[in-house]
């Protein structure tokens, strides 16, 4: 069983064969998918496919890095889907110093108006971080974000940054990168953190995992993420399948 943390279902790139690509995904052993909404439309897309399946779930937020267009309407929007019983996260949310769409001021304050209101709702936050750790770290620890917790969903970072965030009570979570024979960062931290402390995750249809690279990526695929783990933690893929699932269901509430 295996438990696709971060995978957007809701994309335009899955619009032909989204059927098909879950068909896959159910065949390969993947028992959950949460399927991440940053943005208007793949909110709405998100939403729709809870609704058809029943081992699909939604995250709801906003991208740091379309942070400019965030109205109140659309924060309004986030906090009455929080209510819905298949909306399990906030997010994808935080920063993203990589891409100059959006003022760095502005993606702070949308940043922590979502952290905000996951508070109020009392669900975990999904954090996407690009190029930002040290304002992502100051963030959370200022608003307390520990009290709901959540995943650093596809990292990159040191062991020290891993370690700083699991002591807020954050999940460290890895997809496609820490299959790459060149991805030291990813695998030195696979290897340290504890197993109870990991998840796994496609971001497809972005972050293809060898030997895939370069195609579009599907949540099938997430098994190549598990077994790296496996392997670099010298355990067996079924405990990496086992225990990252139950991580998941235990962080998103699902039993
Ligand atoms: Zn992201
Ligand atoms: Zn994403």
């Amino acid at each position: 069983m295996l438990f696709d943390t971060h995978a957007h279902l809701n994309a335009t790139q899955f619009n032909e064969d989204v059927e098909q690509v879950i068909e896959r995904a159910r065949a390969e052993g993947v028992s959950h998918i949460v399927v991440v909404g940053f943005d208007r439309p793949t909110i709405d897309r998100a939403m729709e496919l809870v609704e058809q399946y029943s081992f699909i779930y939604a995250a709801v937020g906003w991208h740091p890095v379309d942070a400019i267009h965030m109205t109140d309407e659309d924060l309004g929007m986030i906090e009455r889907l929080a209510a819905h019983p298949k909306v399990v996260a906030l997010g994808e949310m935080g920063l993203d110093y990589y891409w100059d769409q959006s003022p760095k001021e502005v993606q702070k304050e949308v940043f922590r108006k979502q952290i905000r209101l996951a508070k109020k709702v009392k669900l975990p936050i999904i954090i996407h971080n690009r190029d930002a750790t040290a304002d992502i770290i100051d963030i959370l620890r200022e608003e307390n974000a520990g009290e709901v917790g959540g995943v650093m969903h596809c990292f990159s970072g040191s062991i020290e940054v891993a370690r700083q965030c699991i002591d807020m009570n954050f999940y460290i979570s890895f997809g496609g990168p820490v299959t790459f024979k060149n991805a030291k960062k990813p695998k030195e931290v696979a290897k340290e953190i504890p197993l109870d402390r990991l998840l796994i995750e496609t971001d497809c249809p972005y972050l293809t995992p060898h030997p895939f690279r370069g195609k579009r990526n599907e949540p099938s695929y997430v098994k190549y993420v598990a077994e790296a783990i496996a392997e670099l933690k010298g355990l067996s893929f079924e405990e990496v399948a086992q225990k990252t699932s139950d991580n998941a269901k235990r962080l998103f509430g699902i039993i």
